[in-house]
C-alpha cells in the first residue's frame, strides 16, 4: 500500500469509509456510551464496508472462501470474546461480543462458533455477502505468480479499534479476513486474545495488524501493554520497541493504542496503515500512508 498502488479515487474512498467508521464509534461515546460500545460500532462499519479485510471484502482463501475471525476486549474487567474461522456471520465482531457476554468461553471456532452465533441471534448472511472481485483477483494472481504460501503485499486491510470513554475505561477490538491464499484452517494473530488484540485499564487497549505469525510469536498487544505497566514505558515508546521485535523476526505490520489517561497514537512499518482518530477536543483525522 504505497501512493504509487493507490489512485486519488482509491484514497478518496477510502478516506470516506474510514470516517464513517471514526464517527460510528465517535457518537457512540459523545452520547456516553462506552469504549466496549464504541469500538464494536466502528469495527462494525468497517466490517460491512468493501474497502477493507474483514467482513464484506475479506480477502479469500486458497480454497476460495472468506473465512473470517474476529475479537474484542473490554479493559475494565479484561472480559474477552473472539471467533475464528466464521464464513456465514456478517459482523464477527458481534459475535466474539456475544462470546464475551452471553457464554462462559473465551474463543469458538468454525460451526461451533456459527452454531452458537444463531443460538444468539446473531445476523448471519449467506458467505456471498463477502466475496468482492477484487478480492478474487488476488487471490488469482497471488495463484498465477505463485507466490508461496502466502503474500503479505497482498493482503492490507486488517480492521480494528481501540477507544477510552468517559469513565476512563479503554476497550478494543480486531477483525479480519486473515491472509490471502491461506490454507489449513490458518488463523492470524488478530482474534488471539494478546496477541492481536488486548485491552487492559491498567495499561491500555492495543489492535494490531501485520504479518500475523510474527504478531502471536511477540505476544505484541499484551506485551506492549506489559512494558507499560510494568515497566513505566510511554505508550508510543512501547508500540515502537515491540514493532522493532517483530520487524527482528521479519514481520511488519502496524498498531493503534488508547490509554484510560486519554492517550491515543499509532505506529507502523509498513509504507501505510489506514487509520483515524477523534477526541472530545474536536480532533478528527484520517490518514492512509506516512506523511500523517
Ligand atoms: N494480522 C492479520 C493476520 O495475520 C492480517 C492483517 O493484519 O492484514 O491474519
Amino acid at each position: 500500500m504505497t501512493p504509487e498502488t493507490m489512485d486519488a479515487a482509491g484514497v478518496a474512498a477510502h478516506e470516506a469509509a474510514l470516517g464513517v467508521a471514526l464517527d460510528a464509534g465517535r457518537d457512540v461515546l459523545f452520547a456516553g456510551g462506552s469504549a466496549l460500545e464504541a469500538v464494536c460500532a466502528a469495527v462494525s462499519a468497517l466490517e460491512d464496508d468493501p474497502h477493507f479485510n474483514a467482513g464484506r471484502g475479506a480477502v479469500f482463501t486458497y480454497h476460495g472462501t472468506n473465512e473470517l475471525d474476529a475479537a474484542v476486549m473490554d479493559g475494565a474487567t479484561r472480559g474477552a470474546g473472539a471467533v475464528c474461522g466464521v464464513t456465514h456471520t456478517r459482523n464477527p465482531v458481534s459475535l466474539a461480543r456475544a462470546v464475551m457476554e452471553k457464554s462462559p468461553h473465551v474463543f469458538l471456532s468454525g460451526a461451533g462458533a456459527e452454531e452458537f452465533a444463531r443460538e444468539q441471534g446473531v445476523e448471519m448472511v449467506d458467505p456471498d455477502w463477502f466475496a468482492t472481485e477484487a478480492r478474487w483477483q488476488q487471490l488469482q494472481e497471488l495463484k498465477a505468480k505463485k507466490l508461496g504460501w502466502f503474500d503479505a503485499g497482498l493482503k492490507y486491510g486488517t480492521v480494528g479499534a481501540v477507544a477510552v470513554d468517559a469513565s476512563g475505561h479503554v476497550a478494543a477490538a480486531t477483525s479480519t479476513g486473515g491472509l490471502t491464499g491461506k490454507r489449513w484452517g490458518r488463523i492470524g494473530d488478530s482474534p488471539l486474545i494478546g496477541a492481536g488484540t488486548y485491552a487492559d485499564d491498567r495499561a491500555a487497549a492495543i489492535s494490531c495488524t501485520g504479518s500475523g505469525e510474527q504478531f502471536i510469536r511477540a505476544a505484541v498487544a499484551h506485551e506492549i501493554c506489559a512494558r507499560m505497566r510494568i515497566g513505566g514505558e510511554r505508550p508510543q515508546a512501547a508500540t515502537e520497541a515491540v514493532l522493532d521485535e517483530v520487524g527482528a523476526m521479519g514481520g511488519v505490520g502496524g498498531v493503534i493504542y488508547a490509554t484510560p489517561g486519554g492517550e491515543t497514537g499509532f505506529a507502523f512499518t509498513t509504507p501505510g496503515m489506514f487509520r483515524g482518530r477523534a477526541d472530545s477536543a474536536g480532533l478528527r483525522e484520517v490518514g492512509i500512508f506516512g506523511e500523517s
